[in-house]
């Protein structure tokens, strides 16, 4: 998978996916990211990106052109199509699910904002979609663009070891994940579940689902409303 990243500073969501499975994803060629800065393609001895919001007010705006011309070079570099995402806490929001659906693509083109935010007319032009992170504001788009890669790195086809497989991680069945436990099995911390030392699969399998279920209810009630629930689930919720 090839991922671009349009920022003024590209070389912070490259650090930030140097690292764990999404770093050796990129060494071995699972993914692979480049970063385009509209700086370089911006014009005059100033280099200039940013400009005045027209009507007043504070702050700045980024400018059309240079971000125009780095998308260009960035769709020039690959002749595959891409998917081209600005990051904006007025997008939606960035769920499992929609992981799922970038880490289907093969191209994605990750637009980071600064400042006040892009000129509208370019996200009218040139952009798929806007996914948000969060109902916060950060100071810019590079790391919600770390985010999207972080999260859509893992699910491509060799990136997690089966030891890490995302089959189990939360959201994916529409649930929370159950808790995890390792050695010791004794500790002054408390003791692992008896259950998961038993070596039987059946109940092992039971009794996480039992924990994902609680965890979910108590800590995520609203996850229960979409998540698929057979019969055992539904009877074991409401005793
Ligand atoms: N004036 C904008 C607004 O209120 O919608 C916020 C601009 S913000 C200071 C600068 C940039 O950070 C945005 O253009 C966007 O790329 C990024 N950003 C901020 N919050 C974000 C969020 N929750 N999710 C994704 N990107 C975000």
């Amino acid at each position: 998978m090839r991922i671009d990243v349009i920022s003024l500073f590209p070389e912070f969501v490259a650090q930030c996916a140097a690292f764990g499975v999404v770093g050796r994803a990129g060494e071995r060629g699972l993914l692979s990211l480049h970063g385009w800065n509209p700086r370089d393609y911006a014009e005059g001895n100033y280099r200039r990106v940013d400009d005045r919001p027209c009507g007043g007010g504070p702050g700045m705006v980024m400018l059309i052109d240079p971000l125009r011309a780095s998308l260009q070079a960035a769709r020039a570099a690959d002749p595959a199509p891409a998917r081209v995402v600005y990051l904006s806490p007025q997008g939606v929001p960035l769920t499992q699910a929609k992981v799922r659906e970038l880490a289907a693509r093969e191209r994605l083109i990750l637009l980071c904002g600064r400042y006040e935010g892009i000129d509208e007319r370019l996200i009218q032009a040139e952009v798929d979609e806007e996914i948000s992170i969060g109902d916060y504001v950060l100071s810019g788009g590079e790391l919600a663009a770390a985010v999207v890669v972080d999260a859509v790195a893992r699910l491509r086809e060799g990136v997690l070891g089966d030891a890490e497989s995302a089959v189990q991680d939360s959201f994916e069945d529409g649930l929370l994940d159950c808790p995890h436990y390792s050695r010791p099995i004794e500790h002054e911390l408390g003791s692992v579940p008896e259950v998961l030392l038993s070596g039987n699969h059946a109940h092992i399998a039971a009794w996480r689902r039992m924990q994902a279920l609680g965890r979910t209810w108590q800590r995520r009630p609203d996850l229960l409303d979409e998540a698929s629930l057979s019969k055992a689930d539904r009877k074991l919720l409401a005793t």
